[in-house]
């Protein structure tokens, strides 16, 4: 959108190009978002600050320990996740498809999951 993106932090080289959000410099490889989109960082600073809340409305923070309340299939997992998994640390995201926890699950690895799934514990 921008016609002239900005020279490039790094190496102020002035031919740079936009990928998708980003500029990217052809000199020294550096990739960053446009001032345009420091609007818009400050944008996503007031989304990170939506409350999530779990199945039964506590409110979530980054960090926090939850169960998992419902049995969860897994891609390439037979049993997936049970009911009563716990989680520690999760971490708060604007995940694709309303997951919005990112978390590392013990057997199954990093993973998002629903706040609408599990409780605070
Ligand atoms: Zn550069």
């Amino acid at each position: 959108m921008t016609e002239n993106p900005p020279p490039c932090p790094r190496c102020s080289c002035a031919y740079t190009y936009e990928m998708n959000a980003l500029v990217v410099c052809p000199e020294c490889g550096h990739e960053w978002v446009p001032a345009e989109g420091a609007a818009d960082a400050g944008a996503v600073g007031a989304v990170a600050e939506k409350v999530v809340r779990d199945s039964v409305g506590n409110v979530l923070q980054d960090g926090d320990s939850v169960v998992v309340v419902k049995a969860l299939k897994v891609k390439g997992s037979s049993s997936g996740i049970k009911a009563g998994t716990k989680v520690r640390g999760i971490r708060l995201v604007d995940g694709v498809d309303g997951h919005d926890i990112d978390c590392r699950i013990d057997g199954f690895g990093a993973m998002q999951l629903k706040s609408s799934v599990v409780k605070k514990s």
